[in-house]
């Protein structure tokens, strides 16, 4: 048996617990892992609220994420004692995640903890750094460079917007933050933004175009924003879509692609291969601040996330929420 988070559905409903899990509920995989830390995303939220068609399978631990030592190996590309990061591959829906002391999972899923960081650190990032870091190299691979003008990042308080607007400040861009939160632009600022917009200017019916003004863009909004911010971008600007935390829907014109050239580049971080996925774990050892993931993360234990991941879909949280899963 070993502590964590369950979520089952059943004839009496849909429910996400702290208790004892019995050893059966993990699935198949060469590895098995101790798991130190864990992290709280948009899609955790959905998942443990029963707010999103998350979970595919039940019962299922939640947590897409997690840092961990390896108990037992039989894969020979790991050994007992090894520590190791996982995002993605739908650990935390149709497989067993993070959200608990113990985790089953696929070798070939696994990246080893990157020198850089120490293992909080690597969750402090999660899977929603690495995927602001596929969002920045989809920017640079279709030609985005500091010199180009300002890169907007929506959603900015967030925990992709967050780990965005550093990485971008740190490679030398110029960035922009919207977010809804007045409160939070300081932070934002200190992440090294130049400005924050308010989130109201890009949440009506966007026109098919208006004035330009962006050289690239991280959306992690959709809808209307994501509408909004194609149809501001300068000519051949590129925006790159990871999120629907406005919703699903693009109710935007083709007007951006076919008069600007503008390029929309789609990131899934969950498919993501594994050579991109070591690039982008390699890129964040060498373009994020570490020093400011102390600052874009806050931690809560086991027994806090079930009213924290209601928050965190409310907009209420700041950053990232790292999980100290021995707590
Ligand atoms: P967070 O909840 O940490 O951040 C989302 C931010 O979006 C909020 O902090 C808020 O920022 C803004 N926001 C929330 N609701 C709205 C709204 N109705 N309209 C406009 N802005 C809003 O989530 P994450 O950063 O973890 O994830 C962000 C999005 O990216 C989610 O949709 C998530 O599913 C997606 N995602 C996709 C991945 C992929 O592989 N494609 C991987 C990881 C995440 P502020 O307060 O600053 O306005």
């Amino acid at each position: 048996m070993f502590k964590g988070i369950l979520i089952e559905k059943d004839d009496t409903g849909y429910s996400a617990q702290l208790k004892e899990i019995d050893e059966s509920v993990l699935h198949d995989g060469d590895v098995t892992i101790r798991v130190a830390y864990s992290t709280l995303n948009y899609k955790d939220g959905l998942a443990i609220t029963g707010k999103g068609p998350v979970v595919r399978r039940f019962p299922m631990v939640p947590g897409i994420d997690l840092v961990g030592t390896v108990e037992h190996s039989d894969n020979a590309d790991y050994k007992v004692g090894d520590t190791v990061v996982h995002t993605g591959w739908g650990v935390g829906e149709v497989h067993p995640g993070g959200l608990a002391e113990k985790a089953r999972l696929k070798g070939e899923w696994l990246v080893p903890l990157p020198e850089a960081f120490t293992p909080k650190q690597a969750m402090a990032i999660g899977t929603a750094g690495f995927t602001a870091m596929l969002c920045v190299m989809a920017l640079e691979r279709h030609g985005v460079t500091p010199d180009d003008g300002e890169v907007l990042v929506t959603g900015a308080a967030g925990g992709v917007g967050s780990v965005a607007v550093s990485l971008l400040v740190n490679l030398g861009y110029t960035v922009v933050g919207v977010s809804g939160r007045p409160e939070e632009n300081d932070y934002i600022k200190s992440l090294g933004a130049s400005e924050v917009l308010e989130r109201s200017a890009f949440s009506s019916p966007a026109k098919p175009i208006a004035r330009e003004r962006w050289a690239g863009a991280i959306d992690v909004v959709g809808s209307h924003t994501l509408a909004n911010v194609c149809s501001t971008m300068k000519y051949r600007g590129v925006v790159a879509s990871c999120g629907l935390a406005g919703g699903m829907d693009f109710p935007g014109s083709v007007a951006p692609f076919i008069l600007r050239g503008v390029t929309l580049a789609g990131i899934d971080s969950v498919m993501c291969p594994r050579p991109e996925r070591l690039e982008a774990w390699q890129r964040l050892s060498r373009d994020l601040d570490a020093s400011k993931l102390e600052m874009l993360s806050s931690e809560i234990g086991l027994s806090e996330i079930i009213p924290v991941a209601g928050d965190l879909l409310e907009g209420k949280v700041r950053g990232r929420i790292l999980v100290d899963i021995s707590r």
